[in-house]
C-alpha cells in the first residue's frame, strides 16, 4: 500500500487509502482476505517526521479453531506509526528507530506503508478463532461437525479413560 506524501499540501492531514487487501500479504496469518483494505489516518508533520494514526479495515475469512469451518470476519486495526525522511549520513542510526517506523529518503514521493498496515491487522487477529462463541466443534470420536449434526458417541462411551478428554470437548 503506497502513500504519496507529495500529494498532501497541508499538515496535519487526513488521508483515506484503498488497496487490494491481497497485497498486504496476510496469507500466512490464516486470514483469507477479500476485497479492499481501507486505511483512514491522520498525519501530523514535525520537520522530517510524519506521525500516522488511524484505522485499517479489511474483510475476509478465518477458519474456526473448533469446527474448522471458514467464517466471515471484518478486521479493524489501529494504525500508529511514523515515517522519517532522512538523508542518512553519520548522524542516522536505523537501529535506534522502532521497527514499525518507515524510513524514506528526503523528497521521496511514494512511501510503502504495507508493513505497518499489515502489523495493525495481525494484532487484531484472534489467537483461537471461533465462528461463534457457542460453536460445538467436531466430535472427537467420529469427527462430525456438531453444529450441523448430532451423534451418539459421547453417550455410548463408557470407558472411563475417555472422561477427561470428553470434558475438554464440552
Ligand atoms: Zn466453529
Ligand atoms: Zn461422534
Amino acid at each position: 500500500m503506497m502513500l504519496d506524501l507529495r500529494a498532501i499540501a497541508d499538515f496535519p492531514a487526513r488521508v483515506t487509502l484503498e488497496d487490494d487487501a491481497s497485497r498486504l500479504d496476510l496469507a500466512a496469518s490464516g486470514l483469507a482476505v477479500s476485497g479492499m483494505a481501507r486505511v483512514e489516518m491522520d498525519i501530523v508533520r514535525s520537520d522530517n517526521v510524519y506521525y500516522c494514526t488511524g484505522t485499517v479495515e479489511c474483510a475476509g475469512r478465518l477458519d474456526c479453531s473448533r469446527c474448522l469451518e471458514p467464517y466471515p470476519v471484518t478486521i479493524r486495526g489501529e494504525i500508529d506509526f511514523s515515517i522519517i525522511e532522512t538523508a542518512g549520513g553519520a548522524g542516522f542510526d536505523r537501529e535506534a528507530i522502532a521497527d514499525t517506523t518507515v524510513v524514506v529518503p528526503v523528497g521521496a514521493s511514494s512511501v510503502d506503508i504495507t508493513d505497518p498496515v499489515r502489523e495493525a491487522i495481525l494484532l487484531e487477529l484472534p489467537l483461537k478463532p471461533l465462528c461463534r462463541e457457542s460453536c460445538r466443534g467436531l466430535c472427537p470420536y467420529c469427527g462430525i461437525n456438531r453444529n450441523e449434526q448430532q451423534c451418539n458417541c459421547t453417550m455410548e462411551t463408557t470407558d472411563p479413560r475417555w472422561d477427561g478428554l470428553r470434558d475438554l470437548w464440552k
